[in-house]
């Protein structure tokens, strides 16, 4: 599919130009199961001007969220998997597997709130024209 040279706004939806969204592995993933199931648009993903402030602490409140579960991600990994190791000396793997897997679910579930950050932040040189994705 030829890529469109639509740009959609990832906060209102609205095809609006603005500041161009980074790629990064959650939206190429994203990108990558979308293409796989022929949904794939090809829109460039933007900020507009209006958004800006909005995304800002969306973006924002992600990253900390994104912190704090990834803390708890580990934390839970290391509670089942190291205390008992540390209490019984062995691993047991019927606490490894859940362990690990509620700590993955933990983390993984941060993705589905995914705000990308964006190519030049507010307060930062007003953007004229979109970078070149490379290839
Ligand atoms: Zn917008």
């Amino acid at each position: 599919m030829e890529p469109s040279n639509t740009t959609v706004c990832i906060i209102c939806r609205k095809e609006v130009s603005g500041t161009l969204v980074k790629d990064d592995v959650v939206i190429e993933t994203i990108r990558k199961i979308k293409k796989k199931l022929g949904m794939a648009k090809n829109n460039k993903l933007v900020v507009c001007q209006g958004c800006l402030e909005e995304w800002s602490s969306k973006r924002k409140k992600y990253e900390k969220t994104l912190t704090q579960n990834i803390v708890i991600g580990i934390g839970i990994v290391v509670l089942l998997i190291g205390l008992p190791l540390i209490l019984a000396g062995k691993l047991m793997l019927e606490q490894v597997i859940p362990g690990s897997g509620l700590g993955l679910i933990i983390i993984l579930s941060t993705v589905m709130w995914h705000v990308p950050d964006i190519e030049q932040r507010p307060g930062e040189k007003t953007v004229t024209k979109p970078k070149k994705i490379k290839t």
